[in-house]
């Protein structure tokens, strides 16, 4: 098996709608999802970090609602969605349970990806979580999601979850076994691409509009998030769930196709501190702050002498030494307003200034780049 797999420590699995319920009567396919949790425990035994994002809530909703097949209107989907959820939520919480491990609701919308400040919250809980051991099970809030503010499509937004969360390896199952050359139903000569390194227009062309009809993402909206996947540094797989036990099938060398990417999260990441955003402000540090960054310490509010410019939580802001060097660049756990009181003084003391419980860091270590690298 390769290593992108063998090595990955921290992995999101995503499962569509056609896979966690049947076609013909829209009920879970109970089985078929007992198989895969079975997977998903057996990895969590081994010490790896699972987030399961589940698609299923529209299709399973429209069944017990008995809206049949017909196309939905928005306010019927978001009705659906809010149905199913709760069924796909019971099933996840029954099985996982079955295996001692405990399932974390999170119901994401567009947003909460896209702005740093929710982001951080969303990252925030989930990395909480699977520091006790739960499951993240996330799926997009499609009771709320309207179409402007909507990802329409879980692939996309496992490929934002597995970047926001710095996973190692995104696992996308389908009804297809991978990427092919052309439409397999309809092409004998296609061939499936065992790995890809550079997302061109060859591969694009290769993802056509191939859709299922059923669940919302085709090829097309794979190959996205393959390329959302790999700019985060996370390798991305589409493999088959059509069969039981997927992951195991994967790991047994299954047919699939690779998405490799060049950069770990981790440093694609701090690329992405370093360069892609926009400082709005500076935090001004003394000596022995500086210090400790270098040797790979978090920025505490305690090394902290002055602050510049007008920021929010989440903001990408300058660090500077007091000779006016800068030192590197992270995003800050506090709005300007609030790191103005707490600087100076022991992380202890900030739930008594602030008034309420906040991070003890002023900037987490992996949410800074530095010029020199500690
Ligand atoms: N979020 C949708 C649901 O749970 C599915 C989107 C998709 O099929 O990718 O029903």
């Amino acid at each position: 098996m390769r290593e992108e797999w063998t090595k990955a420590r921290r992995i999101v699995v995503k499962i569509g709608s056609a896979l966690v319920t049947d076609a013909e009567t829209g009920a879970i396919k109970r089985d078929w999802l007992a198989s895969l949790v079975a997977d998903i425990a057996a990895l969590a035994k081994a010490g790896r970090e699972v987030i399961l994002v589940s698609s299923g809530a529209i299709a399973l909703g429209r069944h017990v609602l008995g809206l049949g097949r017909r196309p939905l209107r928005l306010e019927e989907n978001q009705a659906a969605a809010a149905v199913g959820q709760i069924g796909l939520a019971h099933a996840y919480e029954e099985l996982f349970r079955g295996h001692g491990l405990t399932a974390a609701q999170i119901l994401l919308t567009l947003g909460d990806t896209e702005e740093r400040r929710r982001y951080l919250n969303a990252r925030g809980t989930m990395a909480t979580l699977l520091g006790i051991g739960a499951v993240p099970v996330v799926n997009e809030n499609d009771t709320v999601a309207t179409s402007e503010i909507r990802y329409g499509d879980n692939d996309r937004l496992a490929a934002r979850v597995a970047g926001m969360m710095s996973a190692d390896c995104l696992v996308l199952l389908s009804d297809v076994d991978g990427l092919y050359t052309a439409p397999p139903e309809a092409d004998p000569k296609a061939r499936r691409i065992d790995e890809v390194r550079e997302i061109g227009p060859e591969i694009e062309a290769m993802a056509g509009s191939t859709s299922t009809g059923f669940g919302q993402g085709g090829m097309i909206t794979k190959v996205e998030a393959a390329r959302i996947a790999l700019a985060a540094g996370t390798h991305m797989v589409i493999a088959s769930g059509k069969i039981a036990s997927p992951l195991s099938a994967l790991e047994r060398g299954a047919p699939c196709t690779w998405f490799i990417a060049r950069a770990d999260p981790v440093a694609a990441r701090k690329r992405w501190i370093a360069g892609a955003l926009e400082p709005r402000g500076a935090f001004i540090i003394d000596h022995g702050a500086a210090r400790a960054l270098a040797a790979g310490k978090s920025l505490l509010p305690a090394g902290i002498t002055a602050v510049e410019g007008e920021f929010d939580r989440g903001d990408a802001v300058r660090i500077r030494d007091e000779e006016g060097r800068e030192l590197g660049r992270g995003l800050t756990a506090y709005a300007r307003a609030d790191a103005e009181r707490i600087i100076g003084h022991q992380s202890h003391e900030i739930a008594r200034i602030l008034g309420f419980e906040g991070r003890a860091e002023m900037i987490h270590r992996d949410d800074m780049a530095l010029k020199r690298g500690p």
